[in-house]
């Protein structure tokens, strides 16, 4: 006999929670999904109403799932959205996601727009793996580098002040355990939620599904019947995140609700990075200076482009130099 929604009492369920043993109907999971969302972007203070919000949907769940959201959830805020879309230039793949996105936007009444590499930087993503001098830079590395920029170019001539992604709570936890093994201490920090402003246009970056597990994700973009790209990319390397995307699934079957619990102490630990000098021994509580670093880095430009950057040359000239000059 199948088991009733633990929430209206009424309606079968069509899964359980396992991390909080509740058993939820179609209407109540969805609503759910809805108002987790909703908490999280009050809680974080990630959305306000005079916001133009510049919305990255690549066409996978997770990002087509956050514009259904802001749009069904947002009413009384009312944010301008506008669905921003990356085309990286890879044949056969990306096509069939932006009709996706474009079909889907058209129907929620939310506008699209799209950029390419191409336009950007004058080489697909398919001219990028042919004349890269050496498989060690991996096809990810160069396109992730290569989207973070195109999304903030593209969100900026939107005009958004606001750029929201599609990262849930099992990416968080993942760049996490990235940061933790690469020694980047520092980068945990940056990854707490508060409202931090960036870059020459004062664009913050927002991630409002950071509390949703990837699988919820999957179920709720089922249940509200968004269409979805499931194919995966042929340049998809194996990378460290793969192999603890694996591990963190594997502890999740047997331990429910441990992804959740590193969550809370990851965003604990990560706030206190944010509010402390991450690179000293001394741990006596200072002034704050996170936000100190980031005005020191605003002032600094890369060489070639003049745009925001950590370095004398920001990471995207240096990957296309590498890619056209081999140096
Ligand atoms: Fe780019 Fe890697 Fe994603 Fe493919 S899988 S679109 S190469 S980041
Ligand atoms: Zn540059």
């Amino acid at each position: 006999m199948s088991k009733q929604c633990s929430k209206c009492s009424k309606n079968d369920a069509i899964y359980m929670r396992q991390y909080s043993g509740e058993f939820l109907c179609k209407i109540c999971f969805v609503k759910s999904i809805e108002y987790k969302v909703k908490r999280t972007i009050s809680k974080f203070s990630m959305i306000k109403n005079s916001d133009r919000v510049a919305v990255a949907v690549s066409g996978g769940k997770d990002s087509l799932a956050l514009l259904n959201i802001l749009k069904n959830t947002l009413r009384g805020i009312d944010p301008v959205l506008i669905a921003i879309t990356v085309d990286e230039g890879i044949q056969g793949y990306r096509d069939e996601s932006l009709e996706i996105v474009r079909n889907f936007c058209s129907k929620i009444g939310v506008e699209n727009r799209v950029v390419s590499y191409s336009e950007l930087f004058g080489l697909s993503m398919d001219r990028a793996m042919e004349i890269r001098p050496s498989e060690k830079i991996s096809s990810c590395s160069i396109c992730g580098t290569l989207r973070r920029r195109a999304i903030d170019l593209l969100s900026e001539s939107a005009g958004a002040n606001v750029i929201a992604t599609g990262h849930n709570l099992d990416d968080y936890v993942q760049t996490f355990l990235i940061n933790l093994f690469a020694g980047d201490v520092e980068r945990i920090g940056w990854t707490y939620p508060s409202p931090v402003e960036y870059g020459t246009g004062g664009l913050k970056k927002i991630k409002p599904l950071m509390e949703i597990y990837e699988k919820e994700l999957v179920l709720y973009a089922i249940h509200t019947n968004i269409p979805f790209q499931t194919e995966e990319c042929p340049y998809k390397d194996e990378s460290i995140r793969s192999a603890f995307r694996a591990h963190l699934n594997n502890l999740e079957k047997i331990h429910p609700g441990i992804k959740y619990n590193a969550y809370n102490s990851i965003l604990k630990i990560a706030k206190r990075l944010k509010e402390f000098p991450a690179n000293t021994e001394n741990t006596t509580p200072t002034t704050p200076n996170f936000t100190d670093k980031v005005n020191s880095q605003e002032h600094r430009k890369c060489e070639l482009c003049n745009r925001d950057s950590s370095n004398k040359i920001c990471s995207v000239c240096r990957t296309l130099n590498i890619l056209t000059k081999g140096n």
